[in-house]
Protein backbone atom coordinates (compact mmCIF):
# COMPACT_ATOMS: atom_id res chain seq x y z
CA UNK A 1 0.00 0.00 0.00
CA UNK A 2 2.94 2.41 1.05
CA UNK A 3 3.71 2.91 -2.96
CA UNK A 4 -0.25 3.39 -3.98
CA UNK A 5 -0.45 7.04 -6.10
CA UNK A 6 3.95 7.21 -6.13
CA UNK A 7 5.99 8.40 -8.65
CA UNK A 8 9.61 9.23 -9.30
CA UNK A 9 10.51 11.77 -11.80
CA UNK A 10 14.33 11.83 -13.46
CA UNK A 11 14.94 14.45 -15.81
CA UNK A 12 18.50 15.57 -17.11
CA UNK A 13 19.62 16.70 -20.40
CA UNK A 14 20.79 13.66 -22.92
CA UNK A 15 23.82 12.08 -22.12
CA UNK A 16 24.24 12.81 -18.60
CA UNK A 17 23.57 9.06 -16.96
CA UNK A 18 20.09 9.19 -16.98
CA UNK A 19 19.28 5.96 -18.06
CA UNK A 20 22.41 4.09 -16.39
CA UNK A 21 20.93 5.57 -12.95
CA UNK A 22 17.62 4.41 -13.86
CA UNK A 23 18.16 1.17 -15.14
CA UNK A 24 20.16 0.90 -11.66
CA UNK A 25 17.84 1.59 -9.43
CA UNK A 26 15.07 -0.81 -11.21
CA UNK A 27 17.73 -3.43 -10.45
CA UNK A 28 18.61 -2.36 -6.93
CA UNK A 29 14.91 -1.56 -5.57
CA UNK A 30 11.83 -4.02 -6.14
CA UNK A 31 9.38 -1.95 -5.44
CA UNK A 32 10.49 0.77 -8.68
CA UNK A 33 8.93 0.01 -11.91
CA UNK A 34 9.91 2.01 -15.25
CA UNK A 35 7.30 3.90 -17.03
CA UNK A 36 7.50 2.55 -20.80
CA UNK A 37 6.32 5.86 -23.02
CA UNK A 38 5.47 5.73 -26.22
CA UNK A 39 7.79 7.77 -28.81
CA UNK A 40 7.46 8.24 -32.55
CA UNK A 41 11.14 8.04 -32.72
CA UNK A 42 12.99 5.01 -34.32
CA UNK A 43 14.60 2.04 -32.38
CA UNK A 44 18.15 2.52 -31.93
CA UNK A 45 20.49 -0.71 -32.07
CA UNK A 46 19.36 -2.66 -29.57
CA UNK A 47 15.86 -1.26 -28.27
CA UNK A 48 13.16 -3.49 -28.44
CA UNK A 49 9.29 -2.14 -28.74
CA UNK A 50 7.72 -2.46 -25.82
CA UNK A 51 10.84 -2.81 -23.38
CA UNK A 52 12.58 0.72 -23.79
CA UNK A 53 10.05 2.07 -25.80
CA UNK A 54 6.56 1.69 -27.54
CA UNK A 55 7.52 2.95 -30.71
CA UNK A 56 4.31 4.32 -32.76
CA UNK A 57 3.96 5.80 -36.00
CA UNK A 58 2.61 9.53 -36.22
CA UNK A 59 -0.67 8.19 -36.60
CA UNK A 60 -0.61 5.72 -34.15
CA UNK A 61 0.39 8.25 -31.15
CA UNK A 62 -2.18 10.94 -32.86
CA UNK A 63 -5.14 8.32 -32.53
CA UNK A 64 -3.91 7.69 -28.90
CA UNK A 65 -3.78 11.33 -27.97
CA UNK A 66 -6.94 11.99 -29.14
CA UNK A 67 -8.26 9.47 -26.97
CA UNK A 68 -6.99 11.14 -23.84
CA UNK A 69 -4.50 8.42 -23.42
CA UNK A 70 -1.59 10.43 -22.17
CA UNK A 71 -1.06 12.13 -19.12
CA UNK A 72 1.72 14.05 -20.71
CA UNK A 73 3.74 14.22 -23.98
CA UNK A 74 5.91 16.46 -25.26
CA UNK A 75 7.65 17.27 -28.97
CA UNK A 76 11.18 16.59 -27.30
CA UNK A 77 12.89 17.41 -30.15
CA UNK A 78 12.16 18.26 -34.05
CA UNK A 79 9.23 16.43 -35.03
CA UNK A 80 9.74 13.61 -32.72
CA UNK A 81 7.28 12.82 -29.81
CA UNK A 82 7.27 11.78 -26.57
CA UNK A 83 4.20 10.31 -23.73
CA UNK A 84 3.66 8.89 -20.99
CA UNK A 85 0.87 6.91 -21.14
CA UNK A 86 -2.23 6.42 -18.36
CA UNK A 87 -2.35 2.95 -18.66
CA UNK A 88 1.60 2.63 -17.89
CA UNK A 89 0.67 4.15 -14.24
CA UNK A 90 -2.20 2.67 -13.42
CA UNK A 91 -1.05 -0.88 -14.19
CA UNK A 92 2.40 -0.29 -11.64
CA UNK A 93 0.49 1.25 -9.47
CA UNK A 94 -2.09 -2.14 -10.05
CA UNK A 95 1.21 -3.86 -8.81
CA UNK A 96 1.55 -1.82 -5.93
CA UNK A 97 5.18 -0.14 -7.10
CA UNK A 98 5.85 3.12 -7.48
CA UNK A 99 6.27 4.63 -11.04
CA UNK A 100 9.82 5.80 -12.18
CA UNK A 101 9.56 8.24 -14.62
CA UNK A 102 12.57 9.25 -17.63
CA UNK A 103 11.15 12.14 -19.07
CA UNK A 104 12.19 15.51 -20.58
CA UNK A 105 12.34 18.58 -18.33
CA UNK A 106 8.93 19.90 -19.66
CA UNK A 107 7.47 16.46 -18.74
CA UNK A 108 8.79 16.27 -15.91
CA UNK A 109 7.46 19.45 -14.34
CA UNK A 110 4.09 18.55 -15.93
CA UNK A 111 3.96 15.48 -14.03
CA UNK A 112 5.27 16.94 -10.71
CA UNK A 113 2.43 19.23 -10.63
CA UNK A 114 -0.13 17.23 -11.45
CA UNK A 115 1.34 14.38 -8.41
CA UNK A 116 2.38 17.01 -5.92
CA UNK A 117 3.99 16.06 -2.85
CA UNK A 118 3.32 11.92 -4.18
CA UNK A 119 5.49 12.86 -6.57
CA UNK A 120 10.05 12.68 -5.92
CA UNK A 121 11.24 15.13 -9.25
CA UNK A 122 14.94 14.89 -9.29
CA UNK A 123 17.19 16.54 -11.76
CA UNK A 124 20.56 14.62 -13.17
CA UNK A 125 23.45 17.25 -14.16
CA UNK A 126 26.34 16.83 -15.97
CA UNK A 127 29.58 18.10 -14.49
CA UNK A 128 29.77 20.48 -17.28
CA UNK A 129 28.71 20.97 -20.93
CA UNK A 130 32.08 19.53 -22.46
CA UNK A 131 31.91 16.42 -20.39
CA UNK A 132 28.46 15.72 -21.45
CA UNK A 133 29.98 16.29 -24.83
CA UNK A 134 32.35 13.39 -24.54
CA UNK A 135 29.72 10.96 -22.92
CA UNK A 136 27.36 11.83 -25.88
CA UNK A 137 30.39 11.04 -28.21
CA UNK A 138 30.69 8.11 -26.55
CA UNK A 139 27.78 6.88 -26.54
CA UNK A 140 27.53 7.43 -30.06
CA UNK A 141 24.03 6.79 -30.97
CA UNK A 142 23.63 10.03 -32.53
CA UNK A 143 25.13 11.20 -35.72
CA UNK A 144 26.78 14.43 -35.29
CA UNK A 145 23.87 17.27 -36.24
CA UNK A 146 21.88 15.08 -33.40
CA UNK A 147 24.39 15.26 -31.21
CA UNK A 148 25.08 19.10 -31.93
CA UNK A 149 20.65 19.65 -31.53
CA UNK A 150 21.01 17.22 -27.97
CA UNK A 151 24.30 19.47 -26.90
CA UNK A 152 21.99 23.04 -27.88
CA UNK A 153 18.75 21.40 -25.99
CA UNK A 154 21.28 21.00 -22.59
CA UNK A 155 21.99 24.16 -21.48
CA UNK A 156 18.21 25.23 -21.99
CA UNK A 157 17.12 21.77 -19.87
CA UNK A 158 19.75 23.30 -17.21
CA UNK A 159 17.73 26.41 -16.58
CA UNK A 160 14.63 24.24 -15.10
CA UNK A 161 16.64 22.62 -12.39
CA UNK A 162 15.55 24.72 -9.46
CA UNK A 163 11.49 23.45 -10.52
CA UNK A 164 12.87 20.00 -9.11
CA UNK A 165 12.70 18.83 -5.88
CA UNK A 166 16.22 17.73 -5.52
CA UNK A 167 19.70 17.94 -8.08
CA UNK A 168 22.43 15.73 -8.36
CA UNK A 169 25.14 16.24 -10.36
CA UNK A 170 26.03 12.73 -11.83
CA UNK A 171 30.20 13.49 -11.54
CA UNK A 172 31.57 9.76 -10.31
CA UNK A 173 28.96 7.23 -11.08
CA UNK A 174 29.28 5.29 -7.90
CA UNK A 175 28.87 8.39 -6.02
CA UNK A 176 25.38 9.36 -7.81
CA UNK A 177 23.99 5.51 -7.40
CA UNK A 178 24.38 5.96 -3.70
CA UNK A 179 22.85 9.30 -3.28
CA UNK A 180 19.99 8.31 -5.74
CA UNK A 181 19.65 4.97 -4.00
CA UNK A 182 19.23 7.12 -0.30
CA UNK A 183 16.77 9.60 -2.09
CA UNK A 184 14.64 6.43 -3.26
CA UNK A 185 14.90 4.38 -0.11
CA UNK A 186 13.28 7.66 1.48
CA UNK A 187 10.88 8.80 -0.60
CA UNK A 188 9.19 5.31 -0.84
CA UNK A 189 9.42 4.36 3.13
CA UNK A 190 7.76 7.51 3.52
CA UNK A 191 3.88 7.06 4.32
P1 LIG B 1 21.11 9.62 -20.81
O1 LIG B 1 20.14 8.52 -20.51
O2 LIG B 1 21.04 10.71 -19.79
O3 LIG B 1 21.00 10.14 -22.21
P2 LIG B 1 23.19 7.53 -20.65
O4 LIG B 1 22.80 6.82 -19.38
O5 LIG B 1 22.92 6.86 -21.96
O6 LIG B 1 22.60 9.02 -20.66
O7 LIG B 1 24.75 7.89 -20.49
C1 LIG B 1 25.48 8.51 -21.54
C2 LIG B 1 26.89 7.89 -21.59
O8 LIG B 1 27.65 8.33 -20.46
C3 LIG B 1 26.88 6.37 -21.56
O9 LIG B 1 27.90 5.90 -22.41
C4 LIG B 1 27.19 6.07 -20.09
O10 LIG B 1 27.84 4.82 -19.94
C5 LIG B 1 28.11 7.22 -19.69
N1 LIG B 1 28.01 7.63 -18.26
C6 LIG B 1 26.92 7.73 -17.48
N2 LIG B 1 27.22 8.20 -16.24
C7 LIG B 1 28.56 8.40 -16.23
C8 LIG B 1 29.50 8.87 -15.24
N3 LIG B 1 29.12 9.24 -14.01
N4 LIG B 1 30.80 8.95 -15.58
C9 LIG B 1 31.20 8.61 -16.83
N5 LIG B 1 30.38 8.14 -17.83
C10 LIG B 1 29.07 8.05 -17.53
P1 LIG C 1 15.90 9.43 -26.18
O1 LIG C 1 15.49 9.70 -27.59
O2 LIG C 1 17.35 9.77 -25.91
O3 LIG C 1 15.50 8.07 -25.69
O4 LIG C 1 15.07 10.41 -25.24
C1 LIG C 1 15.02 11.75 -25.52
C2 LIG C 1 14.36 12.51 -24.42
O5 LIG C 1 12.95 12.22 -24.35
C3 LIG C 1 14.91 12.21 -23.02
O6 LIG C 1 15.16 13.47 -22.38
C4 LIG C 1 13.78 11.51 -22.34
O7 LIG C 1 13.77 11.75 -20.95
C5 LIG C 1 12.57 12.14 -23.01
N1 LIG C 1 11.36 11.32 -22.86
C6 LIG C 1 11.24 9.98 -22.94
N2 LIG C 1 9.99 9.59 -22.73
C7 LIG C 1 9.26 10.71 -22.49
C8 LIG C 1 7.88 10.96 -22.19
O8 LIG C 1 7.06 10.06 -22.08
N3 LIG C 1 7.53 12.25 -22.02
C9 LIG C 1 8.40 13.28 -22.12
N4 LIG C 1 7.94 14.51 -21.91
N5 LIG C 1 9.70 13.10 -22.41
C10 LIG C 1 10.13 11.83 -22.59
Amino acid sequence: MGNQGKVIIFSAPSGTGKSTVVNHLIKVFDNLEFSISATTRKPRGNEVNGREYYFLSEEEFSKKLKNNEFLEHEQVYEGLYYGTLWAEVKRIWADGNTVLFDVDVKGGINIKKQFGDNALAVFLKPPSIEVLMERLKKRSTEVEHELQERVNKANYELSFEDKYDIVIVNDVLEDTFRQCEKLVRDFTSRD
